[in-house]
């Protein structure tokens, strides 16, 4: 199969890429390097079947496809929030421009849909609570549109959709900088600085090792499943008892300081993952055996 991904060279894209190199597909990534690295795809440039666009989604475009992964655009609070229109034009637009194809498709969507849920463990079927103007609204609100128009696509026109809402995912190829909170702690701790606990780090996430994510992804889209559905792992951790084990793993000696939390961080997040287990699908890779590999990458990087 031809298989389009827009963000193909993107930490998640990278992976989704070489996964689906590796079953056989052909792979055409359009990505416009805003947050994602040519490192981490310079491992497929060899591959016939791998072809790379610098181009941007949010011009309309046309290629030849089976199927399309869409999960160009930037994923982390700072750089989505570096050019807030730019993020929601590339939720927006850019989706429209890949629905527009008319080909199966699924969007990697987000647990932020939920905003600071109130509602626990999210279940797909809450809507959430989400702040339409906040600083995270460009990437939250951004999203939920991205949402509304693969569900009014496929009513209206009958475009095979798949909506992946992906929660916090980890692993190797993260970018240094992109100041999500497994990246900060690792690197922070492998050189001994301050870990910086935004709050007083009893806000909760649940983190997906990549490998998993990648699995999941592509079952949903092999399943028939057109509603939303979650990707995630359920154990949830406070984020200083994640400070804790990562100090730990990486025998750091670094100590723990506080800063502000960010407005609108959510307090708690955790999926309810009940739809993909029904699907055969559950994490299978643990927090401290996802964590060491991410270590190693960050310390060979
Ligand atoms: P990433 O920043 O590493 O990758 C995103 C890629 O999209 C980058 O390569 C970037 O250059 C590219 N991109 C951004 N804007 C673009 C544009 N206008 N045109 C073309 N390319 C563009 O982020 P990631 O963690 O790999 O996330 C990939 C997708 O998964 C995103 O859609 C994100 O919202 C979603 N997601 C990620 C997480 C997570 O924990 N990493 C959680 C929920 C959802
Ligand atoms: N966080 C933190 N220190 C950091 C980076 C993040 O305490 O150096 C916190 C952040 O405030 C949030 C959680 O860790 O509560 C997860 O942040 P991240 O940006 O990784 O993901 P998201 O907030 O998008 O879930």
């Amino acid at each position: 199969m031809r298989i389009l991904v827009t963000g193909g060279v993107g930490f998640i894209g990278s992976h989704l890429c070489e996964k689906l190199i590796s079953e056989g597909h052909e792979i055409l990534c359009l990505d416009n390097f805003f947050t994602g690295s040519k490192r981490n795809i310079s491992h497929l440039m060899d591959y016939d079947s791998f072809e790379l666009i610098r181009y941007d989604v949010t011009k309309p475009y046309y290629f030849e496809v089976d199927q399309i992964y869409n999960l160009a655009c930037p994923a982390s609070p700072v750089h989505y929030q570096r050019d807030p229109i730019k993020t929601i034009n590339t939720c927006v637009i850019g989706a429209i421009n890949a629905l527009e194809l008319n080909k199966k498709i699924l969007q990697a969507s987000t647990s932020e849909v939920y905003g600071d849920p109130q509602e626990h463990p999210q279940h797909e079927s809450y809507w959430g609570n989400v702040n339409p103007i906040g600083i995270r609204s460009c990437y939250d609100e951004g999203k939920r549109c991205a949402e509304t128009l693969f569900m009014d696509y496929h009513r209206q026109r009958g475009v095979d959709i798949r909506i992946a809402r992906i929660f916090n995912t980890y692993g190797p190829r993260m970018a240094k900088d992109d100041g999500r909170v497994v990246s900060n702690f690792i690197i922070q701790a492998l050189n001994n600085e301050d870990i910086t606990i935004y709050g007083n780090g009893t806000q909760t996430r649940c983190f997906q090792y990549i490998d998993d994510l990648i699995e999941g992804l592509i079952i949903l889209m092999k399943s028939n499943i057109t509603d939303p559905v979650n990707i995630g792992n359920e154990k949830e951790y406070r984020i200083i008892e994640l400070a804790s084990l990562i100090i730990h793993l990486t025998d750091s000696k670094s100590k723990i300081i506080h800063k502000e939390l960010p407005e609108d961080d959510p307090l708690r997040r955790c999926p309810d993952i009940s739809i993909m287990k029904g699907l055969g699908w559950e994490p299978k890779i643990k927090l401290k055996e996802g964590l060491l590999k991410t270590i190693d990458y960050f310390e060979k990087s």
